[in-house]
């Protein structure tokens, strides 16, 4: 039998984490499960700790399983990511946490499935040239770079690439009724089911400019060559031009099981969840729009701090985190995520090689000011 794959799965309790244990459950002769995680879900993490049986457990709360050793808050994660048993760690923890797990693991030459994006956006210099020198894999887990990861044959052959976007729920509705959106209707995404930052974040449009941001980093690729295309069947997950001007895109139904099961099983393609058996004729037709700039102010400001580089995106990331938790706590309007975001980038003196302290401190700065800015 071939050697199983060893793998912790930072998150385990998310949106991500939890299909990402259906994958494993289906594969269950491939992988053997050394770690899970989770941070204030105790129950999830128990639950899944018994049916799985992992070696480790690390949360936010002290708890006990028999058997298994339990460990705690960011040094435990830390301790799961250094531990060279893993052949590859899912990082789909949501926010700046992920960051830290993400180095240790390529610190100890540990591959990575990447959902979290924010580890690009906030250090992606660092974290890929990190990667590359000790030989560490990044296979993106986001359904967009999962696709341009399947399209792609050879980098330098690439002209550009064409992120899809769903529009999110404010696709077709005017500025105005976006101002006086309310949290459920903007946590109302019409072709995925996920986490609430990153619905909110689909809302705004603004998870497609932190995509770009992502996408630079994981493909090297510059922002001029980056596209964004409105695409509201989510069928087309992204695609590529290469320089003779042919196009290659990678298609299916919406589901994020198959970029995760893509992603941690890498290079393999295992059959393990499969989706419906896909039909372009029952597909029928596939819209494609170009975003609207104005309506969704977020394009044109990931695009800029991206090309600006350095603590930009940091700035952005941070602030608009910050905006977008208000939000949900019914402190601002949706709208008010911009010209936070916005403000914050404006006044931000833009270091342009921090190191991961200084990205750290940044980001905690850039915090404390949004949350005055939103008092
Ligand atoms: P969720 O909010 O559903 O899950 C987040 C996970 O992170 C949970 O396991 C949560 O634990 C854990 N977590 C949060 N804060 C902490 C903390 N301080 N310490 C330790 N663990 C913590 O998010 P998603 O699964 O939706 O997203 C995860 C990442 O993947 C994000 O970066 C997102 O942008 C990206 N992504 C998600 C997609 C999706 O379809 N959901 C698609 C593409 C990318 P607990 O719940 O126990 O507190
Ligand atoms: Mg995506």
């Amino acid at each position: 039998m071939d050697k199983k794959i060893k793998i912790s799965i930072v998150g385990s309790t998310g949106s991500i984490g939890t299909q990402a244990l259906e994958v494993i459950e289906k594969l269950q002769d491939k992988f053997e499960i050394i770690a899970l995680t989770g941070g204030s879900n105790i129950d999830l993490l128990k639950q899944q700790a018994l049916k799985f049986r992992p070696k480790y457990v690390c949360s936010n709360k002290e708890i006990k399983i028999e058997g298994i050793q339990t460990l705690f808050g960011t040094e435990g994660l830390e301790e799961i990511c250094s531990n060279k048993e893993n052949d590859i760690i899912l990082v789909a923890v949501s926010g700046k946490i992920g960051l830290k797990p993400t180095l240790k693991a390529i610190e100890n030459g540990i591959n990575i499935a990447l959902a979290n994006k924010e580890t690009l956006v906030m250090a992606g210099d660092i974290v890929m040239q990190k990667a590359k020198e000790s030989g560490v894999k990044i296979i993106p887990v986001d359904s967009e770079h999962c696709a341009i990861h399947q399209c792609i044959k050879k980098l330098s052959q690439v002209e550009k690439l064409i992120i899809t976007a769903s529009g999110g729920p404010f696709l077709h509705k005017t500025i105005e009724d976006m101002k006086n959106a309310t949290v459920d209707e903007a946590l109302a995404h019409p072709r995925w089911n996920m986490g609430r930052k990153i619905t909110v974040d689909s809302a705004t449009l603004m998870n497609k400019g932190l995509e770009i941001i992502e996408a630079h980093h994981l493909f090297n690729m510059p922002y001029e060559k980056i596209d964004v295309v409105v695409h509201p069947q989510s069928i087309v997950h992204s695609a590529i031009e290469y320089k003779d001007g042919s196009v290659i895109a990678q298609l299916g139904l919406p589901s994020m099981h198959i970029p995760i099961q893509y992603a941690i099983t890498y290079p393999e393609k295992f059959e393990g969840i499969k989706s419906k058996s896909f039909s372009f004729s029952e597909i029928a037709r596939l819209d494609f729009e170009k975003p609207d700039f104005e309506k969704f102010p977020s394009l044109n400001m990931a695009y800029s701090a991206g090309k600006e580089g350095g603590s930009a995106t940091v700035c952005l990331n941070a602030a608009n985190e910050e905006a977008v938790f208000a939000f949900l706590d019914g402190k601002i309007k949706l709208y008010d995520i911009y010209s936070i975001t916005e403000k914050m980038m404006n006044s931000h003196k833009v270091i342009k090689t921090p190191s991961i302290d200084e990205i750290f401190a940044i980001d905690e700065e850039i915090r404390i000011k949004t949350k005055e800015l939103i008092k």
